[in-house]
């Protein structure tokens, strides 16, 4: 345990994982021995437990610096949270709150309220509940309104986004019967209109967030479905995903659907996820009709997609800010997406002159960053790289930075590897230079 070699791990994982690690490898060593091997040298050993700490901590959640250029890279952990939603996290979560408890007249609360007025706020929905992901919140809707019945969906829309979620299969597990209506690029009013009848529980809308099809296309406006659904007494699902709740043309992205928006064209229940384009806590959120929404609250199935306390903490944090716009920036992904290609270029120019104090060459260049998450496919953002020059094996190179700590990622570009700045925290740009450089 005083092996200077295994202070560094003590630091990371604590004394008790070490011991036990130092522990392990002894006694299967000793094992060996007892079967004839020679014992192996202090130094074998050492190296042994070193590595299988090494494979013991980056099996945990590892930090990584973020220089992919992706914003919401769902393998990182999509949206990092701002200062208000951590602060509110320590606040509520180290301790006790109201959670499930009323001030007022000291009796039993319910937790899906808290949220509720910041969502009518931000969303314009008459209601609004939050679980556990936009997953979740599908399945949710599902099973309350279509188990045994049929679901009415434009073939244009059958979606798979990340992670094994396909409609078709979620429809089925849910107990739904899935009937696709119109062809992989067209679909009309009247497609929907004859699919419709006794055994229609609702009719599902996907957001083409992770995919576009152009070409010879047709597709039917929000607000027509709408029209035909309040004239059939059919519900209007959308499963939007993406979430935005600002319009994102403002930071010369294209615009995206945002959720007022399905709201206002008549959609029942709109489901979004908390962690893609509104920059939160992983969270599903449906907003919508209030009706429907007490329907979906008086489902048992609830309590298995039910949110944490700290969950609810971030997610209000970081919703009250959308009544402020001006302090949007305090939501990490809009002060990436806002970061412009001269600040961004500024601090490039600064790390490189850093690193050539140190012998190593990169240089600045222009790349093209996207927002990620399954969101905005099509759409690229212009920013600025740092690329290492000179590397004669940049896949390994990568590598030896993915085992540094906080890990730094990278992507690998016309084969060079290169760390796009607008994703990497501009407070970090010191250590961002320590660990190239050392
Ligand atoms: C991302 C996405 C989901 C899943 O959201 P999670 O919060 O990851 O469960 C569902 N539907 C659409 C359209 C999406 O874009």
């Amino acid at each position: 345990m005083a092996e200077p070699a295994l202070a560094g791990f003590c630091a990371l994982l604590g004394a008790g994982t070490v011991k036990s690690a130092v522990a392990g490898v002894l006694r299967e060593a000793r094992a060996r021995s007892n079967e004839g091997s020679a014992l192996p040298a202090f130094d074998v050993l050492v190296a042994e437990i070193c590595a299988r700490l090494t494979r013991l901590e980056s099996g945990g959640l590892v930090e990584v610096l973020n220089g992919t250029g992706i914003l919401l890279h769902t393998n990182l952990g999509r949206a990092p949270l701002g200062r208000g939603a951590l602060e509110a996290i320590e606040r509520i979560a180290g301790g006790y709150s109201n959670l499930e408890f009323d001030l007022e007249s000291g009796t039993r609360g319910s937790r899906y309220e808290r949220t509720g007025a910041l969502l009518r706020e931000a969303t314009g929905a008459e209601d609004a509940l939050v679980v556990n992901n936009c997953a979740a919140a599908v399945l949710l809707i599902l099973d309350t309104f279509a188990r045994g019945r049929e679901v009415v969906v434009a073939r244009n829309q059958l979606i798979e986004i990340g992670g094994g979620f396909r409609l078709p299969e979620v429809l089925a597990r849910s107990g739904a019967r899935l009937v696709e209506v119109g062809t992989t690029n067209k679909v009309y009013v009247r497609d929907f209109e004859s699919a419709l009848g006794p055994e229609t529980a609702l009719v599902l809308r996907t957001h083409a967030s992770n995919y576009a099809i152009a070409g010879f296309t047709a597709d039917v406006e929000p607000r027509e479905l709408a029209a035909l659904a309040r004239r059939t007494g059919v519900l209007l699902v959308e499963d939007l995903g993406t979430g935005a709740l600002v319009d994102l043309a403002a930071f010369g992205m294209p615009h995206e659907r945002t959720v007022r928006e399905a709201v206002g064209d008549g959609i029942d229940l709109v489901a979004f996820s908390g962690d893609k384009l509104l920059g939160g806590p992983q969270a599903g959120i449906i907003a919508g009709r209030a009706a429907a929404i007490a329907r979906l609250r008086a489902n048992p199935l609830l309590r298995a997609l039910r949110v944490d306390k700290a969950t609810l903490a971030a997610l209000a944090a970081t919703l009250a800010l959308y009544l402020e716009p001006e302090r949007l920036g305090e939501i990490p992904f809009y002060a990436m997406l806002a970061a412009t290609p001269d600040a961004l270029r500024a601090r490039a120019e600064r790390l490189r002159g850093a690193l050539e104090a140190y012998g190593v060459a990169t240089s600045v260049v222009p790349t093209l960053a996207f927002a990620g998450g399954g969101t905005l496919p099509l759409a690229s953002i212009a920013s600025i790289g740092l690329r290492l020059d000179g590397e004669l094996d940049p896949d390994r190179r990568a590598r030896e930075l993915r085992a540094k700590r906080p890990a730094l990622a990278g992507r690998i570009e016309d084969g060079a590897l290169l760390f796009d700045l607008r994703t990497l925290p501009p407070e970090r740009d010191d250590e961002i230079v320590r660990l190239l450089a050392g």
